[in-house]
């Protein structure tokens, strides 16, 4: 495997897996400034991300301000214990500031996904045209839907770096969600390509895997993945399916068949997601399908009766 390419002195990128995204520090001029991070991890790894975070801050430094790029799970489940332990503020992309305030379960992500977060408390919001300011850096907000409707990118242009969260991996880009629930968005993801396109990055930093810097291929393929999808959005559906169901067993690791297949079918957005389409195939067989498809690809591992996750 190449290494990843160097990042700029002034950020240090905390590279975790699936489960967690990325953390991202942007250290200030002097210690003395504090760092700003960018995404927080997944819940129940939130003792390792404040493990991580006290070795990557620089002598004298802290946190003084979190900033999530979206509200899903595995970018905002460290939020509560990291600015308890910073006393720090959170700011969060607009589009959502009202249904976290109020916690809103009908609106945020977590109940439908069956993921965990920790309930917090945002302090502002990260409004798309405005900068954000650290040390002598100005990072742009830019709008990014597609992925999540509400989600925002950084960019500093000075450095050409981007830090992309799920807009934009190396291999492609994360689940549509809107496209689930029957919100068209595969042209806002295109839109959102093309906006990346046009800030002309030298080096990405993205929501999962490495920093990267040929930029034009991973948004060739980008685009062919989109463009597949767009031809056959029920394979956006099922590889969406198969991401939820692979998200859930990296949280528990082992499950018994029966556990996983009463999980699959309580999961508000997999009932949805069967429902919109797949529904003629009945519920039930189109679970087992979805499990045998990821023991069969090797994502998951079965033994007689339990179900656990391959290491990766
Ligand atoms: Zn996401």
């Amino acid at each position: 495997m190449n290494q990843p390419p160097p990042t700029p002195a002034h950020i240090t990128v905390l590279e975790r897996g699936w489960l967690s995204s990325n953390n991202i520090l942007l250290h200030g001029a002097t210690p003395s400034e504090g760092a700003v991070l960018v995404d927080t991890g997944y819940f129940c790894h939130r003792e390792q991300t404040l493990a991580l975070l006290s070795n990557a801050l620089r002598p004298q430094e802290t946190v003084r301000c979190i900033v999530n790029t979206h509200l899903h799970s595995d970018h905002c489940g460290g939020n509560r214990a990291i600015s308890e332990r910073y006393q720090c503020p959170i700011l969060i992309p607009p589009g959502e500031f009202s249904a976290i305030e109020r916690w809103d379960d009908s609106v945020l992500s977590y109940h439908a996904t069956g993921q965990q977060c920790e309930r917090f408390n945002p302090s502002g919001k990260l409004m798309p045209g405005q900068t954000l300011k650290q040390g002598r850096f100005e990072w742009q907000i830019h709008a990014a839907p597609g992925h999540d409707p509400h989600s925002v990118i950084l960019f500093e242009p000075e450095s050409g770096t981007l830090i992309s969260a799920d807009a934009l991996w190396e291999r492609g880009f994360g689940i549509i969600f809107p496209e689930l629930d029957g919100t068209h968005a595969f042209l806002e993801v295109e839109a959102t390509l093309d906006i990346i396109e046009g800030l002309r990055p030298k080096l990405v930093i993205p929501g999962h895997g490495a920093p990267f810097q040929d930029v034009q291929t991973a948004l060739l393929s980008a685009r062919e993945r989109l463009r597949y999808f767009q031809r056959k959005p029920e394979r956006h559906a099922f590889n969406a399916a198969k991401a939820l169901t692979v998200f859930h067993m990296l949280e528990t690791q082992k499950s018994s068949t029966e556990d996983l297949l009463a999980w699959l079918q309580r999961t508000p957005i997999l009932a949805s997601t069967w429902q919109r389409f797949f529904g003629t195939t009945p519920f039930v067989e189109w679970t087992l399908q979805l499990v045998q498809e990821l023991v069969h690809s090797g994502a998951l591992q079965q033994e007689s009766t339990s179900i656990s996750v391959r290491g990766r």
